[in-house]
């Protein structure tokens, strides 16, 4: 790793300030403790006896780590070295000043980040939009982008429709492609289990049991990508046993004798077995959440990654809409967000189709309330995704800015990424280590970590919470991020950037409708929830109570029919699905540089089935090759009888063995997110030797 300065980051000093975990999106609030050393739990908004998960606990270690970046590196004759934040922001400024002149605004693309603030997050987007192109984006086009457009089409909003808190007061849990246990550690243990120990019935829909699944009553083991004719099923029984809210439906659904008739043909037995459940099973889940007074769905990537994305989605809708649980505490369409700022991210516009407060870039009246505040309009077309963007590159997309994100570990089908990576003319990539996207870039900037910076991270149940510095010293040369992007912007666009987090802040509640009225002081002392409506004393708790946020009494059943998954399954070949283990976090380039973190978990592991494993003559902890016209990788398994006999499952964390060299880039064609749970695979048996 290329440094330049000799002041490490373990000569600093840091003040126990109150912050935000840099992790998950349930949002849990950190401190310093300077007894340790390390990140330790404080009461909080969420986390209200200071409860923290091993990542907040680990959370200091990317901060205080010897592998930061500590200088600006630039590339030279084929190597990255050292060099003056002038040498690299002259380089990016003529760099980006040539593909401006050549190509234009559209041979431009930006990767926000979703891990960090709404502050750089909205900078991102707003110098994009000043150049002239809608191409930014974040990694919530890889986890939940479907989620959010299904939720955006069928209530007005993408995101959780009920909060922590009420949801406590459910009756039945339904979890659907999520392991809260490991993915949402502290939701899970402070808000979940507490009420299915006092008697909500929990519902897992996944294809494997995992942690969450100890605490389930009922599991629905079901094939991965047959998330519809599950969801279907579900919604038949409850029609067929009389279980429909006929009054909510009367008052806020549109087409419900379409959606019957739809639904008429459909075959629990058949649907049960296409989706790999057993049918009692499924009846005994239909009836648990249609006769619930409240019952409240959850929903993870397992979901979300599918090219049928979106449908899952609005089939999971469909049937929330339909027992009418929608409206009131205990309830509703609840996406378990990733990142911890993922929901921010999308929330402040570094999305290609949507302005801050997800005003579509092809309204000429968000576009016109947004040039009276930056004084230029932002440009009508939507720009490309993430994926897109990347697919494009050394084509028609020329130059790129990477934000503390990692396409070349998180992106699908990864041989094709690193082509595209290698060909583009110009890549710069701002982050705080040297991860594998940046090894590949023309210019590097050491930017800071999260208990370095101010500003906001909005979590999964939509609260806006501070962000504060713990020190004001950085490692060697790096920055504030926020200050780097506002150079950036002012090099190449002709406009000047705030960096203060209060006045950027303030200024996107002028153009952000979701967080209009408040300002940056509300911020200082707990959270405060969009939406916020004028005069409130505090941000609206339960969406969609009278009208849903569009406005609309009324929204109505989609007709979604199950879509095949692009990889077919060919004779030998297995299904691997992905996600995330306790221990690590996406793409795994901050949880590796944790040495506690890695302690307790330093190996990644292919989840098998043992009729599997003897068919294949593969004993628990063989080294094998799984491989496919994508790519191959060795790995070691781990028989058990936990996931499908179709099916293993492996993490997505690791660098080696990467899972995304196997997957496909199939996109779901409303969302754009890639078919990560499904991927048809050859697995065999390299050595015997356990310790390979
Ligand atoms: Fe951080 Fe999430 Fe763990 Fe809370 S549950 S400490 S936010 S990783």
């Amino acid at each position: 790793m290329a440094t330049t300065s000799d002041t490490t980051p373990d000569d600093r000093e840091f003040e126990p300030t109150t912050s935000v975990c840099p992790f998950c999106g349930v949002g849990c609030t950190l401190t310093y403790e300077p007894k340790t050393g390390k990140s330790t739990g404080e009461a909080g908004p969420v986390n209200t006896k200071g409860e923290i998960c091993p990542k907040g606990a680990a959370a200091f270690e990317m901060v205080d780590n010897d592998d930061r970046l500590t200088s600006p590196l630039v590339r030279e004759d084929g190597d990255l070295v050292p060099a003056s934040w002038d040498e690299a922001f002259d380089r990016i400024e003529a760099e980006f000043g040539t593909v401006l002149d050549e190509h234009g605004p559209e041979a431009l693309g930006f990767f926000s980040s979703s891990s960090c603030t709404n502050e750089e997050n909205y900078l991102l987007q707003k110098i994009a939009r000043v150049l002239g192109t809608n191409s930014v984006d974040n990694c919530a086009r890889l986890c939940h982008s479907s989620t959010v457009a299904a939720l955006s089409d069928r209530f007005g909003a993408g995101a959780m429709t009920n909060t922590l808190d009420d949801l406590t007061e459910a009756d039945v849990f339904l979890a659907t492609g999520a392991n809260p246990a490991e993915q949402h550690p502290v939701i899970f243990r402070s808000y979940l289990l507490p009420a299915i120990r006092d008697g909500t019935t929990f519902i897992h829909i996944d294809p494997r049991e995992n942690a969450t699944t100890d605490a389930a009553d009922i599991h629905l083991p079901v094939k991965p990508g047959h998330d519809i004719p599950l969801l279907n099923a579900l919604a038949k029984v409850v029609i067929d046993e009389g279980l429909v809210d006929e009054e909510f439906v009367e008052e806020r659904v549109d087409n419900f004798e379409v959606f019957e008739e739809f639904l008429a043909d459909v075959d629990v037995a058949e649907n049960a077995e296409l989706a790999g459940v057993d049918p009692d099973d499924l009846r005994e889940a239909a009836m648990a959440f249609g006769e619930a007074d409240r019952a409240a769905a959850f929903s993870g990537m397992g979901m979300s990654q599918h090219q049928s994305g979106t449908d899952n989605v609005h089939a999971l809708i469909n049937l929330v809409v339909l027992t009418g649980n929608v409206g009131k505490r205990g309830t509703g369409v609840n996406p378990l967000r990733g990142q911890n700022n993922v929901q921010g991210a999308g929330d402040v516009g570094a999305l290609p189709d949507i302005l801050p407060g997800y005003q579509s870039v092809t309204d000429p009246e968000a576009r016109e309330r947004v040039a009276d505040v930056w004084g230029v309009e932002p440009p009508v077309d939507p720009g490309l995704t993430e994926v897109e963007v990347t697919h494009g590159m050394g084509e028609d997309i020329h130059a790129a800015y990477v934000f503390a994100e990692n396409p070349a570990v998180s992106e699908p089908n990864l041989s094709k990424v690193r082509e595209r990576l290698d060909a583009i003319d110009f890549l710069v990539v701002q982050d705080i280590f040297l991860s594998e996207t940046a090894e590949h870039a023309d210019v590097v900037l050491p930017g800071s970590a999260w208990a370095e910076k101010a500003g906001t991270f909005t979590n999964t149940d939509r609260q806006v919470q501070r962000v504060r510095p713990m020190t004001d010293e950085l490692p060697g040369e790096a920055r504030n991020d926020l200050d780097i992007l506002a150079e950036f912007g002012s090099r190449v666009a002709d406009y000047e950037f705030d960096d203060d987090p209060e006045t950027v802040f303030d200024e996107m509640t002028e153009v952000n409708p979701l967080y209009a009225g408040m300002n940056y002081a509300d911020t200082d002392e707990g959270s405060v929830r969009w939406p916020y409506p004028e005069g409130a004393d505090s941000g609206q708790e339960v969406l969609h109570a009278e009208t849903f946020a569009n406005g609309e009494r009324t929204t109505d059943l989609h007709l979604v029919d199950h879509v095949a998954p692009a990889d077919e399954v060919g004779e030998d070949q297995l299904v691997l699905t992905t996600g995330r283990v306790l221990q690590h976090f996406n793409s795994g380039a901050v949880t590796r540089q944790s040495g506690t973190l890695m302690k307790l978990r330093n190996e990644n592991a292919l989840q098998m089935h043992p009729q599997n494993a003897e068919e294949r003559g593969i004993e628990d902890g063989d080294t094998v090759v799984v491989e496919n016209d994508r790519g191959r990788t060795q790995v070691k398994v781990e028989v058990t009888p936990a996931i499908r006999p179709d099916t293993v499952f492996m993490t997505f964390h690791c660098a080696d063995p990467l899972v995304n060299d196997l997957t496909g880039d199939h996109l779901d064609p409303v969302a754009g997110i890639p078919e990560y749970k499904h991927t048809s695979v050859h697995v065999s048996v390299v050595s015997n030797e356990k310790d390979v």
